[in-house]
């Protein structure tokens, strides 16, 4: 039994050791990220099993179902007998199957798409605006009144607007009672009211005596609530997190129950680790340096192993095309990170990763681009104009702008009419019995520029439809009757127009769309490049990282601070911890880039930037970057790639101007060498292979070329 305890504890240091072998009770480990909480709680679970916990009395509350796979796995290995009878994985499934063995009848649960659809016919018969954001919206704030417990029939309200989500919640609520639903909030509620019922709260209380939760830093109410019942008696309560680290205030979770902890569990024990093993010095100084400017948080200490590399480094490149470009060049099967703040924003990488076939994971479940709902409008234009009689196609746009054609007789009397005549479905709609006037008139002006656009190019296309057809008019006036932010509105149909110039015309554009979304539906296990949001990365690690799109309209993203005066400054700091999560995900390399345009305007750097040394630009200066000269760059870029990849395969990277002949380059093996010659490499990336004699050897050396440094 020693030795196996010995194995568990091994590699770990001091700090680590004592959380995985703290007594039995209430224990809060506090730490920075790569500091080894998830190691911690993964050996703490062992070493559990080894003193005799039964596997049965544990539960494991992980924040993913990714992240609940994994320990798993981890864990199977060591005690492949065990694993099978513990409570893994995330709130809802643990509390799913709490509620299973309970004999509690789970009815069916409404997708997400009844969600939407039972709250916009709602919205619809109150006369209320029922646009995609706007039932979403409502949706993610039943879903934050469920979180924190907070019921309709207990709502006061008095504005017109809260008055109305509150009826929109119960009826909502009434519904899905009616017809036998759940959402999955209803899980967490669910559990909730069971464990109010002392004789079930005592049996679940034995059964779950040693309770373990990763990244507590974003639990609920609702879930803190069910924890502190359930661990009440045993207070084998054993949490690991970082207030640092806290990212789903919007979604109701609250860092504080952190702090809360001792007050529920005076005796509790504290430990804090304060090694990143994660990352290089360096990364972890430049994001020392950003979460420092958080007043919300509290202070921990954190320090590296010593582990040098590059510096973090600016990215800047022209424009997003040139970006992605960019980021490709590193293609090399290092596992790579590409990061963004909204799904929207890698549009232009997972395009040029399809085109190139470069295989690539993306987090589904994520909205992705061409998903959104302006972006299927415009391809629903374009679908008809190829074939008048898609009438997906015309439902969905048939009031985008308005034609006046509502309910859904006038589709029954389109088909008939069509049967009638044998003409295609766009064909007969200004024939439809009982037409105004002017609706005639619009939708014979509509049939016309439709067929008209099946022979433009993509982009003239799009501008076509927005400007012609009259898209841009709807969009304006839907951003005024629901009070949407203009410029997100419009986001998707500027970003299409930057899909569009790779296609030569709108059936290029929809076959191009077709193979991106065939691409996000198959699992790609063999991929080195991940594509995620900043929301995603938590918790996980990759070599080399790249944040994309650090603009100020996206951190802090200006939904994210369309909130009360005197929530700003706190959404203001999440958004802040939001770049500092996204950031502490590198090992060994990290890259942080904002482009010069985006949608082809200046946009100017998150304001974050500055925090951590991005110097503004100036006039019409060139971007700065940390390391002021070229020579300082060169050799730093020298030095790092030097001692990363030399030992094999000579190649160093630059990010930095053609190389020529003559120039005098510093190499951390080799020292001073004069370039000799300089010829293109072959293959996908700008690559150059340098010989370069250095004192009394000639090399050759490659390096891959990045365009933006000029
Ligand atoms: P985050 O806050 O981002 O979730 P974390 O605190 O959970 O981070 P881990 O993911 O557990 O950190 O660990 C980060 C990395 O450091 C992992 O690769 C892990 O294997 C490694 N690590 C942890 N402890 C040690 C140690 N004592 N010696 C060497 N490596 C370690
Ligand atoms: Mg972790």
């Amino acid at each position: 039994q020693t030795s196996n305890i010995e194995l568990f504890l091994s590699n770990l240091n001091e700090q680590q050791r004592e959380a995985v072998t703290a007594p039995f009770g209430p224990t809060v480990v506090f730490a920075g990220p790569g500091s080894g909480k998830t190691t911690v709680l993964t050996r703490r679970v062992l070493y559990l099993l080894e003193q005799g916990v039964q596997p049965e009395n544990l539960m494991v509350v992980t924040f993913t179902r990714a992240a609940a796979q994994e320990m798993k796995e981890r864990l199977a290995q060591i005690m492949p007998e065990k694993v099978q009878s513990l409570m893994i994985g995330t709130f809802h499934s643990l509390f799913l199957a709490m509620l299973r063995e309970e004999g509690i009848r789970i009815p069916a649960f409404l997708s997400p798409s009844e969600q939407n659809q039972w709250i916009r016919q709602w919205l619809e018969e109150q006369e209320q605006p029922t646009d995609d954001e706007t039932v979403s919206t409502y949706l993610n704030q039943i879903g934050l009144c469920k979180g924190n417990l907070i019921f309709p029939q207990f709502m006061k309200v008095q504005k017109k607007k809260n008055v109305v989500f509150r009826d929109l919640y119960q009826a909502y609520e009434e519904r899905k009672q009616q017809l036998g639903y759940w959402d999955y909030d209803d899980i967490l509620v669910a559990v909730y009211r069971m464990l109010q019922d002392e004789s079930c709260l005592h049996k679940w209380q034995n059964r779950c005596r040693h309770i373990l939760v990763d990244e507590f830093q974003d639990i609920n109410r609702v879930q803190y609530e069910v924890l502190i019942r359930l661990a009440k008696k045993h207070a084998c309560l054993f949490v690991v997190g970082d207030d640092d680290q806290a990212i789903y205030g919007f979604r109701g979770s609250d860092p504080s129950y952190m702090l809360h902890l001792r007050k529920e569990f005076p005796q509790l024990k504290q430990i804090v680790l304060s090694v990143n093993y994660r990352s290089t010095d360096e990364i972890i100084h430049i994001s020392d340096q950003l979460i420092r400017k958080n007043k919300e948080r509290q202070w921990k200490p954190r320090k590296g192993t010593g582990s040098k590399g590059p510096k973090p480094f600016w990215l800047e490149p022209d424009d997003e095309e040139k970006e992605a470009e960019m980021i490709l060049s590193y293609s090399d099967g290092m596992e790579t990170a590409i990061l963004y703040r909204t799904a929207t924003q890698a549009r232009a990488i997972v395009d040029a990763l399809v085109r190139k076939e470069i295989p690539f994971s993306i987090s589904t479940g994520d909205h992705t681009f061409y998903q959104r709902w302006q972006v299927q409008d415009l391809l629903a234009y374009f679908r008809l104009a190829y074939d008048p009689n898609d009438l997906d196609a015309i439902v969905r746009i048939i009031n985008k702008p308005k034609r006046y054609l509502f309910g859904e007789e006038w589709i029954d009397a389109c088909w008939d009419l069509s049967r009638r005549t044998g003409k295609s479905l766009l064909d007969v709609l200004p024939e439809l019995p009982g037409l105004e006037h002017y609706q005639v008139r619009l939708l014979k002006e509509m049939q016309r520029k439709v067929k008209d656009l099946s022979a433009l190019g993509s982009v003239e296309g799009i501008r076509w439809i927005r400007q012609e057809i009259g898209y841009d008019r709807y969009l304006e006036k839907f951003a005024e009757e629901t009070g949407n932010d203009r410029t997100l509105v419009f986001e998707p149909v500027e970003e299409m127009l930057l899909a569009a110039r790779h296609c030569k015309d709108g059936q290029a554009l929809l076959e191009h769309v077709a193979r991106v979304e065939a691409y996000l539906r198959k699992p790609h296990p063999e991929a080195q490049v991940h594509c995620m949001t900043f929301h995603k990365s938590k918790g996980l690690e990759f070599d080399r990282v790249f944040l994309i799109g650090l603009h100020a309209m996206y951190l802090p993203h200006r939904r994210s601070l369309q909130v009360p005066d005197h929530r700003k400054q706190a959404a203001w700091e999440e958004e802040r911890r939001l770049l500092y999560v996204a950031m502490t995900r590198a090992k060994s390399e990290l890259y942080l880039s904002v482009s010069q345009t985006r949608q082809g305007k200046k946009l100017g750097p998150s304001p974050f930037l500055k925090e951590i040394g991005f110097k503004e630009r100036e006039g019409d200066a060139a971007y700065h970057e940390i390391a002021a000269t070229t020579e300082e760059r060169t050799k730093r870029i020298t030095n790092h790639l030097s001692r990363q990849q030399l030992k094999s395969q000579p190649q160093l990277r630059f990010a930095h101007e053609e190389l020529a002949p003559g120039m005098k380059i510093r190499h951390i093996k080799f020292g001073i060498g004069t370039i000799i010659q300089v010829t293109p490499l072959e293959g996908v990336a700008p690559g150059r292979k340098v010989l370069i004699r250095f004192a009394g050897q000639v090399k050759t050396l490659h390096y891959e070329l990045s365009r933006q440094l000029r």
